[in-house]
C-alpha cells in the first residue's frame, strides 16, 4: 500500500480525474468525489474528456505537484503504457492500464478493473478471501463471454485466482484462442475457446460472466436461453454491463432462478482501490456504494 499522504495548505486544490473520450457518460465522479469529500480530503475529481492527439500532453499534466493521479478509460487503456516510467506486473501482463498514480514526478500505471472483478464476485458470496486480500476461486469454472480488452483483464484475473477451468466464447474465434495462447504461459488448467455458445458444456461451479458489450445498447443476450437453461441451479451469472443495469441475460438468468449480479459492484471495486493507490487510504467503500447506488 502506498504512503499516507500528508495534506497541507500548499496542497489545497489537489486535482485527479478521468482520461478518455468520451468521458462524459462516466460514474466514477459521483463516487469518487464522494469518498474524497468522506475522508476529508480536499480534492476534486474531473472529467478530462482527451482526444488521442491530446494524449501525450495530458499524461504530462499529470506531473504537476498537486495532481494525484488518474484513471484511464477507452480508447487508451492500452496506449498509456509506453507514456509512464512504471507498469505493475499484472497491468503488463494484461497490456492495459486504467489507473494512474503521480509520485514526486514518476508515474506508475495499474490496472484495478482485474482485482475489481475478482472483489464484486467474492461479495457474492464466490471464492475465499486469503489474509493479503486476493480472493481465489478454486474448484470454479468459468464462462467468460468476449475476448477484448474488459475480457482481457477478467481472464489475466480468474487465472490468478486459480480458476479451475476457463472457457472462452466469443464472436470471432481467432481473438478468443489468441487470449488462450496469451493466458496459457502463466496457467496450468484447461482454457477452451469457442465462437459458437451453443456448443457449451455446462460444469458445476460455474460462473459465467458477460464481458462483451452485447446488451448494452441493444436488448439482446449474448447465450441463447436454450443454452443457459442447461446451466446447473448453483450457476452465478455476473454481467459487466451496469448501464442498463437489467440486461437481457440478467433476465434470462433469473427467470431460471440463478443468482445473478450487474457491473456496478466491479466499476465500484476497481474504483475503490484507484481510491487506495491515489492516497494511501483504505477506501470509504459504503459512502462511495450509497453515492453510486442512489444517485
Ligand atoms: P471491446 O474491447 O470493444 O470488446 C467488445 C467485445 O464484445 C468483443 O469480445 C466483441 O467480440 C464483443 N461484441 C461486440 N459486439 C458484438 C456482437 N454484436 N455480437 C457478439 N459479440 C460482440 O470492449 P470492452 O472494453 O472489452 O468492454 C466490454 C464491456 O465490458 C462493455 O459493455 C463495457 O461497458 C464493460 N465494462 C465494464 C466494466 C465495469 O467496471 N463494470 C469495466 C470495463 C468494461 P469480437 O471480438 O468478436 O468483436
Amino acid at each position: 500500500m502506498p504512503e499516507k499522504m500528508q495534506y497541507s495548505q500548499a496542497q489545497a486544490f489537489l486535482r485527479v480525474g478521468l482520461i478518455g473520450d468520451p468521458v462524459a457518460h462516466s460514474y466514477s465522479p459521483r463516487f469518487q468525489q464522494a469518498a474524497l469529500d468522506a475522508l476529508g480530503i480536499p480534492a476534486r475529481y474531473e472529467l478530462w474528456q482527451t482526444p488521442e492527439t491530446q494524449l501525450i500532453e495530458r499524461v504530462r499534466s499529470l506531473c504537476t505537484p498537486n495532481y494525484l493521479g488518474a484513471n484511464v478509460t477507452i480508447p487508451h487503456k492500452q496506449a498509456i503504457l509506453p507514456l509512464l516510467d512504471m507498469v505493475d506486473p499484472l497491468a503488463t501482463r494484461i497490456g492495459a492500464v486504467n489507473t494512474i498514480v503521480h509520485h514526486n514526478g514518476y508515474l506508475q500505471g495499474y490496472n484495478t478493473d482485474a482485482p475489481g472483478l475478482l472483489l464484486a464476485l467474492h461479495e457474492q458470496g464466490l471464492g475465499k478471501m486469503q489474509e493479503d486480500g486476493h480472493v481465489m476461486l478454486d474448484g470454479y469454472t468459468a464462462v467468460l463471454l468476449g475476448a477484448g480488452g474488459a475480457a482481457r483483464g477478467a481472464a489475466f484475473a480468474l487465472i490468478d485466482a486459480h480458476i479451475s477451468r476457463l472457457i472462452i466464447v466469443n464472436r470471432h474465434l481467432e481473438k478468443a484462442q489468441q487470449l488462450a495462447a496469451d493466458l496459457q504461459h502463466n496457467y496450468d488448467g484447461p482454457i477452451f475457446s469457442l465462437s459458437d455458445p451453443s456448443f457449451l458444456i455446462p460444469h458445476p461451479s460455474s460462473i459465467i460472466i458477460n464481458a462483451t458489450s452485447l446488451g448494452m445498447h441493444e436488448d439482446v443476450s449474448p447465450l441463447p436461453a436454450e443454452v443457459l437453461s442447461h446451466f446447473n441451479a448453483d450457476t452465478f451469472v455476473y454481467d459487466m454491463i451496469y448501464n442498463p443495469t437489467q440486461t437481457h441475460l440478467l433476465c434470462q438468468a433469473r427467470t431460471i432462478n440463478l443468482r445473478t449480479a450487474n457491473g456496478l459492484s466491479m466499476l465500484l471495486h476497481q474504483g475503490a482501490l484507484a481510491f487506495t493507490l491515489w492516497t494511501g487510504q483504505p477506501a470509504p467503500i459504503e459512502a462511495m456504494r450509497a453515492a453510486l447506488m442512489h444517485e
